[in-house]
């Protein structure tokens, strides 16, 4: 990662509240370690939700490595978008990733949040 790519991820990591632009779940930079510790999370899931710079055209489809082109995204939304080989657009891909969400799908940081209060 060039240092103008990681200055920028950072600064979307901090206008975006530290947390992901698709699935809107909080990310780390920097160490797991306190982010495993506040979620009670395994490490495994933990580094999933490391902040990456999310190109939102990519690179080889022309995409530049600008501030209007990059985005903070989590590793696991980052990785799953581009894993296809035709990725949605920005706005289609956050849709489909919320959609998972609500069915109590994806990559989920705590799967208790949404869960009943009793019971
Ligand atoms: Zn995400």
């Amino acid at each position: 990662m060039t240092n103008s790519l990681r200055r920028i991820r950072d600064e979307k990591y901090a206008a975006q509240g530290g947390r992901c632009f698709y699935c809107n779940q909080p990310m780390w930079s920097g160490s797991p370690l306190k982010f495993q510790t506040a979620h009670s999370g395994s490490e495994r899931k933990a580094r999933w939700f490391q902040c990456t710079a999310e190109h939102l055209l990519s690179v080889s489809d022309g995409g530049s490595e600008t501030s209007a082109n990059i985005v903070a995204a989590c590793k696991f939304c980052n990785q799953s978008r581009h894993r296809s080989k035709q990725p949605l657009s920005p706005e289609a891909y956050k849709s489909k990733v919320l959609g998972r969400m609500e069915m109590g799908g994806w990559m989920r940081l705590s799967s208790s949040d949404t869960a009943p209060a009793s019971g």
